[in-house]
């Protein structure tokens, strides 16, 4: 167990020491979920254990979790979202091996050691939603323009009348 993430790991080594990850992955080392969302809330977290079950599979199984920003599609505002998930991946060395990993198991291909924030990532951009929005009734919708409300206006326009008596002086003086 570890507060701070290794940039790169043989997961294959990993998951021969029966190790543990746990820890927040700095922004600073997300290259694609920026582009995704509007703000980060909260640097990713993992807790990935890593081990070989008894078919010998080796694996990383744990959660992710990661709060963000992205624009709803309804109101175009701002949303925040909790991105969260349980992992459960089976690593192994190649496409053809994916074939072959047992149900359960999402893949994981690696032959050696791979950056640690690239499969993060991966994880976290499948649990974006394609339509995100507001939970229903959520939205801050932009103000609709409603029908003026019909005020009945005081038909007395003091100015005005005041302009009529001038103009009469104006024009009984000439
Ligand atoms: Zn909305």
């Amino acid at each position: 167990m570890r507060d701070n993430l290794p940039d790169s790991i043989n997961p294959w080594t990993l998951a021969k020491h029966g190790a543990r990850l746990q820890g927040q992955l700095p922004r600073a080392k997300l290259r694609r979920l920026p582009d995704y969302v509007c703000a980060l809330r909260s640097e990713p977290h993992i807790d990935w254990r890593f081990g070989i079950d008894r078919e010998g599979q080796a694996y990383i199984s744990g959660q992710i979790e990661a709060q963000v920003s992205v624009i709803c599609q309804r109101c175009l505002q701002p949303c925040e979202l909790s991105l969260g998930a349980d992992v459960r991946l089976g690593i192994v060395v190649s496409e053809a091996a994916v074939e072959r990993l047992a149900p359960g198991y999402e893949p994981l291909i690696a032959t050696a050691e791979f950056v640690l924030a690239d499969a993060v990532e991966d994880e976290l951009l499948l649990l974006l939603p394609v339509f995100p929005h507001h939970p229903e009734g959520g939205c801050q919708m932009p103000p609709v323009s409603q029908p003026a409300e019909v005020v009945e206006i005081e038909s007395r326009r003091p100015f005005e009348e005041l302009r009529a008596l001038w103009q009469r002086d104006q024009s009984e003086s000439s």
